[in-house]
């Protein structure tokens, strides 16, 4: 990559506007437009409200979002946490499956999926999950 952005920061609620904003920020530089800036602010908001709100159901935890430039203008976003992480990924990814409350629709994957061009998750359980997407 050409240029990489690392922030970490524990999973409080009042964190995840900024993780958005930062990826705005570094997606500026590809000159997107604002349908294109839009979409990473999405994706980015899904994943770290998922690993603020699933990663460390009973605690605060580590999250990181690294932002990377690649040659030819692509972007790529990594969401990562060190929680409990995802037994069955490819069930936690169909439409409407959540483990949440009444809050959540479970439709974070899916919007991940609409907005991104590729989105990738690696879960071990207990040890934590990553997110991959690429724009
Ligand atoms: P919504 O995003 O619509 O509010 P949701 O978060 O439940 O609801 P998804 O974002 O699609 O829906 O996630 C589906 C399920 O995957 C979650 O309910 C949770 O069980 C699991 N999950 C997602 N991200 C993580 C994570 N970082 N750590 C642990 N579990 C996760
Ligand atoms: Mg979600």
């Amino acid at each position: 990559y050409t240029n990489q952005v690392s922030l970490v920061f524990p999973s409080r609620s009042a964190n995840e506007s900024f993780a958005r904003s930062a990826a705005a920020a570094f997606a500026a530089q590809l000159d997107p437009t604002l349908d294109e800036l839009g979409d990473v602010k999405t994706a980015v908001s899904e994943a770290v409200t998922n690993a603020i709100v699933h990663a460390y159901p009973d605690s605060l935890g580590k999250v990181e979002l690294k932002l990377r430039l690649y040659p030819g203008n692509e972007l790529e976003l990594i969401i990562r946490d060190w929680g409990i992480g995802i037994a069955d990924v490819e069930q936690a990814r169909a439409p409407l499956f959540t483990t949440g409350n009444e809050e959540r629709s479970g439709m974070g994957f899916t919007i991940m999926e609409s907005f991104m061009d590729s989105v990738k998750v690696r879960s071990h359980p207990g040890k934590g999950t990553t997110v991959t997407m690429r724009k």
